[in-house]
């Protein structure tokens, strides 16, 4: 089969969100499985929803419409903010949209009643990643706002940690976001659907927490998809991690210096590289490059190291001399890896399907 591609196995896909669901569920937490890191890839989506997952969750309308144009039936989510610029997509499309400014729902508002629709909004918290997310001190001020707008639906409220300060979703963040959701409960006589409390990075809390406070929802991607939590970015027990792997080509393999000769100049990209031996190496291609993925994201299966890269080829030390030209190279990826080999259009996608039960055989023997 022609390379590069992505090995896609839904059968590990669907086993980890089976169990994902079934763990979390065990203690009153449904999460919704979110798409964005394949780019809401119908395929991966129809595995989510027969396994049990029957809310999708994407941050780009995009995705979310690819699903729908698929015929993927689902409850869908909204994970990033609408731009105002394109709230009247965003009604007719997307059940429910986490948001965290009033001139936007404002604007949901209007849409939802010209089209007639009660439109869902989860009310998104700030507590100290600083992402998205109401100060919590004018949250129970924007609820009443918000009360007042037609067309609104208010079906929860929501937090998102580790995205971009590193800010753990421990036992006092959750407890304080529960607290808010029964302050917003009492004083307003509302009932939340949703008190959605993270991602992938709510794991090692919840596993580790005796009381999981008003939490009764998580929005995961990459533990379903690699197998693991992010906070310390371990994978989690009994998953898969390997349900994706990337597979490239070698297309030269040579003996040639360690260092390049001739007059150095920039390479490609603008930088002087420099080269500190003389010695001779077996040096091998792969036909990978830096349009589909950043090379150090990705974890070779066999004995070879990284030398660099340019748009379209990764150049590699082959410590065992064992590579030649025709050989396939397989990866797994890290997140940041998948989200781009799956955007990347020269990057074929490979899907295969391989019963639950193999697994379970082979996890046990
Ligand atoms: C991406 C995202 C998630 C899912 O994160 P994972 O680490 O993939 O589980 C959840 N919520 C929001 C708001 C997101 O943007």
């Amino acid at each position: 089969m022609e390379t590069p591609r992505i090995e896609i196995d839904l059968g590990k896909i669907s086993y980890n969100a089976n169990k994902l669901k079934g763990l979390y569920g065990s203690r009153g937490i449904s999460i919704m499985g979110v798409t964005k890191v394949v780019c809401g890839d119908p395929k991966v989506a129809e595995t989510l929803v027969r396994s049990g997952l029957n809310i999708l969750a994407d941050s780009r309308l995009s995705n979310i419409k690819r699903m729908q144009d698929a015929g993927i039936r689902a409850r869908f989510v909204l994970l990033r903010s609408p731009a105002l610029s394109q709230v009247e997509s965003v009604v007719k499309h997307v059940d429910i949209s986490l948001n965290s400014e009033l001139v936007v729902i404002e604007e949901l508002s209007k849409y939802a009643l010209q089209n007639n629709i009660r439109h869902k909004i989860i009310l998104m918290v700030e507590l100290g990643d600083l992402r998205e997310g109401i100060i919590p001190e004018v949250l129970l001020d924007t609820v009443k706002k918000v009360k007042k707008m037609k067309g609104i639906v208010i079906a929860g409220i929501g937090t998102n940690l580790t995205c971009y300060g590193g800010v753990a979703p421990d036992s006092e963040k959750m407890r304080t976001l529960s607290a808010l959701a029964r302050d917003i409960e009492d004083i307003f006589n509302l009932e939340l659907e949703f008190i959605s409390g993270g991602n992938s990075a709510n794991y090692l809390w919840f596993v580790s927490s005796e009381n999981l406070e008003r939490i009764n929802n998580l929005r995961i991607g990459e533990s379903i998809f690699l197998g693991c939590e992010t906070v310390e970015g371990k994978p989690i027990p009994l998953l898969f991690t390997d349900a994706f792997i990337l597979v490239a080509e070698v297309i030269e393999v040579k003996d040639k210096p360690l260092k390049s000769y001739g007059t150095i100049n920039q390479d490609a990209f603008g930088n002087t590289p420099e080269f500190a031996d003389t010695k001779t190496m077996r040096r091998a291609i792969l036909n990978i490059g830096l349009q589909d993925v950043i090379l150090s994201d990705l974890k070779p299966s066999i004995n070879i190291g990284a030398l660099g890269g340019s748009s379209d080829h990764m150049i590699v030390e082959d410590f065992d001399q064992v590579l030649k030209v025709g050989d396939e190279v397989m990866f797994t990826l890290n997140y940041e890896a998948l989200l781009r080999v799956m955007t990347s259009s020269s990057v074929i996608k490979n899907y295969n399907q391989v019963k639950e039960k193999q697994y379970i055989q082979s996890f046990y023997h």
